[in-house]
């Protein structure tokens, strides 16, 4: 998506140890009409599928979910980092964080995610995958379908892309895929 890529070459900085930072219009400020555009982008990627419902987790996943929602028309489920008292049942799973470099549980309320859903997951960036896979264990353990997973940058360059495409049957859209991250330099793969 060349309007991402472009916002990322001038907005976007490249840190040291591979992180790519964009708290300028994704992760801490964010650009609604940007937003609003990767949102298109989706819809156009996954229009054919079957989805009931849009998945994410807090808290930068929230703002391309519920623009996606929005123009779908479809509810929007956040999965929370830290099980709220107030939750009845949940599905809990166990997540490593690469940028925190910490480990902590991905929850989310059995009332709001079943056998019955037919899901599509967004997040904004697809790093090692270890979010993803504890999504896809969260969305295998509730018996909902995962149809899709779409992410906003992906770091091909990491494990995640490789590991959740041979998954196969899901179908996997990043809108701007890095290939390498050197300190102010950030290639992308062809598209
Ligand atoms: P993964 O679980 O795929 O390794 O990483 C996914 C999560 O880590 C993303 O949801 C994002 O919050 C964070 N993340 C991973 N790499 C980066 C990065 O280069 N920049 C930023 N801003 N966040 C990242």
């Amino acid at each position: 998506m060349k309007l991402l890529k472009d916002r990322i070459l001038n907005d976007g900085k490249s840190l040291a140890g591979g992180i790519l930072k964009v708290d300028n219009f994704i992760n801490h400020q964010m650009d609604p009409v940007l937003m609003k555009s990767i949102a298109v982008e989706f819809v156009r990627r996954f229009a054919d599928l079957p989805i009931n419902k849009i998945i994410t987790i807090e808290a930068s996943g929230i703002a391309p979910a519920i623009m996606l929602g929005y123009l779908l028309e479809l509810p929007v489920v956040f999965v929370k980092k830290a099980k709220p008292k107030t939750m009845g049942d949940m599905y809990v799973s166990e997540v490593h964080s690469f940028t925190k470099n910490r480990t902590y549980d991905i929850c989310v309320s059995k009332e709001f995610l079943s056998a019955d859903d037919k899901v599509l997951f967004i997040d904004d960036f697809l790093a090692n995958g270890n979010a993803a896979f504890g999504m896809l264990d969260l969305i295998q353990q509730s018996g909902a379908a995962l149809l899709g997973m779409g992410f906003i940058i992906e770091k091909s360059f990491q494990e995640g892309g490789k590991r959740l495409r041979e998954l196969s049957d899901i179908r996997i859209e990043s809108l701007a895929r890095i290939k390498s991250l050197e300190v102010d330099k950030v290639s992308f793969e062809e598209d």
